[in-house]
């Protein structure tokens, strides 16, 4: 079982990352993929793989942080060069597996939209170069999203739709276009869309995730969330697909592997 979008250097976790990934693995939690979200996340990322040898990183730079590359007007700024290149030196990482977090997010709009199309373009070019898969962050935007990708081509490796809050429409764009579905705690509240979505999807196009510490799933809600709770997200999509949770188990850890290629990732 793989929480496949998790922070552990979030301060939330305060210094316990330690005592989170044991809680986790005594969960069966057998891997972990840390998510950065700018500069200073992506390289703590990185530092939690070289910790644990059950963990590995992504490097990317989130929406909401999309001035770091690109000005008001959709421009890379010189400063943005730097840091896309530091960017693409960090995923030299040999336990690096993917760019990410990226994409738009324009319910909270913390940064302009013009840069964030910038922000987002650049580091899926980046991943193209690096023949890295991507960690998709979309929210209120998923029609502009899809949309966005088709028109500036389709990173090689394809990627995850994280935190999936997307209609039957994002649901076929990516099964035609063979990107996974990442789902979490979300699926555990009772007003949510999202089991008809899962149900849609089917199995292999799912991966499970927390997004740990935030989004915990029923009944931890308004608590820190944990890695070790992916155990009632797959409870929750064995349910809805009425099939045997160990099931579900393989199948997500399956897809986990054949798209983020872990084994690929050498200790250094
Ligand atoms: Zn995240």
């Amino acid at each position: 079982m793989i929480d496949s979008h998790v922070h552990l250097n979030r301060h939330e976790f305060g210094g316990e990352a330690g005592a989170v990934v044991e809680r986790a693995r005594a969960a069966g939690v057998t891997g972990f993929l840390n998510v950065g979200y700018d500069l200073d996340t992506s390289q703590a990322s990185i530092d939690l793989a070289e910790r644990f040898p059950d963990v590995w990183a992504t490097v990317g730079v989130h929406p909401h942080d999309a001035l770091l590359l690109a000005d008001d007007q959709g421009r890379l700024t010189p400063e943005g060069g730097a840091r896309l290149a530091r960017l693409e030196e960090m995923s030299r990482h040999p336990r690096v597996l993917a760019i990410g977090e990226v994409g738009l997010d324009f319910f909270r709009d913390l940064s302009p939209r013009p840069a964030q199309r910038a922000a987002l373009a650049a580091q899926l070019e980046l991943a193209a170069r690096r023949d890295l898969p991507v960690v998709f962050h979309v929210r209120d935007a998923w029609d502009p999203m899809l949309d966005f990708v088709d028109e500036v081509g389709l990173p090689p490796r394809r990627g995850v739709l994280h935190a999936f809050s997307g209609d039957a429409r994002a649901v076929d764009w990516a099964l035609e276009r063979g990107f996974k579905l990442g789902i979490g705690g979300v699926v555990t509240y009772r007003q949510s869309t999202l089991p008809a979505m899962v149900a849609r999807a089917g199995c292999d196009a799912l991966v499970l995730e927390t997004d740990a510490p935030w989004l915990p799933p029923v009944p931890h809600r308004g608590q820190r969330n944990e890695p070790a709770h992916v155990r009632l997200v797959l409870d929750t999509v064995a349910g809805i697909l009425q099939m045997e949770p160990g099931e579900v188990e393989r199948r997500t850890d399956a897809t986990f592997a054949a798209l983020f290629q872990p084994g690929k990732a050498v200790t250094p």
